[in-house]
Parts: C-alpha cells; structure tokens; sequence
C-alpha cells in the first residue's frame, strides 16, 4: 500500500510526463500545468492531444483532492518539484529543504503565540515550500500572506501550489528589491538568495550598497525586508554562516543595530549541506519600535542532525526553556 504522499506525487508525476511529451516543455513546466489542471479538474492546455486528455481527465478525476490533508499535498508537489529541479539546477533556485521549513515554522509559532491575525511575507517565495510550511503549522490564527519572485517559472509554481493547499496568498511576480506592493508585514520568512545583485542603480537606494561594483543580493534583501516590516515585526531568515565574515559585514552589523534587535542565530547541522561553505543558519530579528526590548540572551545553538531524535528532543527542551524565560510562554 502507497500512502498518500507517494500516491499523489505518481499522479503529479505519470500527468506531468503526459504533458512533457504533448506540449514539449520541462517536466518542472509540466509539473506547474498538471498542477493548474488538478486544481481546475479539466485539462487547460488546448493543444493537448483527445487521447491524451482522455488519460489526463481519467487520473484527475481518479484522486479526490479534499482527501488529502495540506501537508499531503504540499510534500507530494515538492517531491514532483524537486524531480524537476534535478534536471536543470539552477544553485540559487533550490527549493527550501523540508526540515529546515519545519523548523522555521515551529519558530514563528513560538514567536507569535500571542498573536490572533498575522501579515506574512516571503519577499523570495520560489515555488512557496517555505511559506505554505509556515501557513500549515499556523491553526487557528487569521492570516493574510504574500509571496514576490522574480523568477516567473518559479511564481507559478508557487501559485499552483498554494491554490491546490488552498491558500489565498497574493502573490507578484517581480524583483523584490523594487518597490512592492505589499502591506506591512508582521513576520517575514526568507530563504535568501545569495549573491551579487546586477542592478548597480537599483541598489544604490539602499543603505547597504556595495561602495564599488555589486552589491551582495542578501545585505539588500535584509535591508528591503526590514522596511517592509511592522515594528516590532520578526524576521526569519535562512542565512550563509559566511554573513557575518565577508568584506561587508561591518556595515550590515552597524544597520541591524540600528534597525532591530537579535533575537536568534541557530546553526544548521552541516550534514545538512554538501559542504562548510553551502552550510546555513537561521537568524531571527525583530524590528525596533516602542515596546520593543532585546531578549536578555539571544536564542543562540548549533542545532544537531535532526534524524537525531533524543539530541533533537533536548534541543527543543532547550529552546522551549528560553520562550518561557524571555517571553514568558
Ligand atoms: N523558499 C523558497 C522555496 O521554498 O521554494 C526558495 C527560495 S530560493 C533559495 C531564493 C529565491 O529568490 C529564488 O526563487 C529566486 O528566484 C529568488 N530571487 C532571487 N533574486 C530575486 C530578486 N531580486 N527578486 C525576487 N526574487 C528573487
């Protein structure tokens, strides 16, 4: 017996390869349309073959979609996804790994336990891993969600998954670090993308502009999210360990010091990465305002392998006991 994951992941995949071969695009493309086409239960694409739409009709209608709980749904589109990613990695497209999504979701709901309606935004949405992660470990709280990327394959992606989980995220497809047309966010969650940002007159609106050439696309993207938060707002960000040793890190420290308070830094395990320099941590800030106080220790670990079930269990004994210190939860 399958379970559902697998059962829905070979209906994503025996549709996608239908739609590869018919419409002669990526197995990622086809992924988005079988995707689109669940969600509709008909078969969108015209030039499909009568034989093919037959076969693509007879396996939608085969599975009952309100059957499956989000995560099943969300796990099985990832599985899909990450087949074809395979087939053409792009390094700074990848998806955000499970655990790692899980974790940050745990996180934000320690971090907003005493919230009722929450404003969420993931300024570099990819396909919405991370971000419908989060909104499926949010129960009971009213939330209004939005997703940027610059990446149009990406954003659709992303908007079929979100419609399949059932998600009203609003979504743009567009360079986040231009203006956008986005509410405050109370949290913002990003796995950032790392690199040199091209737009050197784009960025030079920024305060943590490179003073010659390019400016790295992580400070920017820290400094854009920042704006684009309530004060008193969190952030959750997927960083490089290198953040805080490369040639800009004075000034990025100077601005997050002036702009927030540090309320975490939680070191990956590094059998996470395929090696020291891909390893990643996650760094929560809050933004400053009013009634905002800097914990008296900030939240900081190295976490261990997450398969490691009692070190792990210990681990989050650790960080349960620092909420109820610092936060009184
Ligand atoms: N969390 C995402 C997920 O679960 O799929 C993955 C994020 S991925 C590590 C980084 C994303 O940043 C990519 O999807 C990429 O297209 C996007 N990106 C890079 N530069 C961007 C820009 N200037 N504006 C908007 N998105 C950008």
């Amino acid at each position: 017996m399958s379970t559902p994951v697998e059962r829905l992941f070979m209906l994503f995949d025996r549709t996608a390869a239908i739609l590869q071969e018919e419409l002669k695009c990526s197995y990622l493309e086809a992924v988005a349309e079988t995707g689109e086409n669940l969600f509709h239960e008909d078969v969108l694409q015209e030039e499909v073959s009568e034989l093919s739409q037959k076969r693509l009709k007879k396996e939608y209608k085969e599975i009952q979609l309100e059957t499956f709980t989000n995560e099943e749904i969300r796990k099985s589109f990832q599985l899909a996804v990450l087949k074809g990613m395979k087939e053409n990695t792009q390094p700074h497209h990848q998806m955000t790994p499970d655990a790692v999504s899980l974790f940050i979701s745990y996180l934000v709901g320690k971090f907003t336990a005493k919230h009722l309606a929450l404003t969420i935004l993931d300024p570099a949405v990819g396909t919405a891993n991370l971000l419908t992660t989060v909104l499926n470990h949010l129960p009971g709280k009213q939330v209004k969600s939005y997703g940027v990327d610059v990446d149009d394959l990406l954003i659709k992606l992303a908007y079929v998954n979100a419609n399949l989980q059932k998600h009203p995220i609003q979504f743009f497809n567009q360079d986040s670090l231009q203006p956008m047309f986005v509410e405050h966010a109370d949290v913002v969650v990003c796995d950032l993308p790392v690199g040199y940002y091209p737009h050197d007159e784009n960025a030079s609106r920024f305060v943590l502009k490179a003073e010659k050439g390019h400016s790295y696309a992580h400070h920017l993207f820290i400094e854009q999210s920042l704006y684009y938060t309530k004060e008193g707002g969190y952030l959750f960000f997927l960083i490089p360990n290198s953040l805080f040793s490369s040639d800009q890190a004075a000034e990025l420290h100077t601005f997050l010091k002036e702009q927030a308070v540090i309320q975490g830094l939680l070191q990956l395990p590094l059998s996470m990465f395929k090696n020291e320099q891909a390893a990643k941590s996650i760094f929560i800030l809050q933004k400053k305002g009013s009634n905002v106080k800097a914990p008296k220790k900030a939240l900081l670990a190295e976490l261990p392998r997450f398969s490691n079930k009692q070190v792990m269990q210990a681990m989050m004994r650790k960080i349960d006991e620092w909420f109820a210190s610092e936060k009184n939860q």
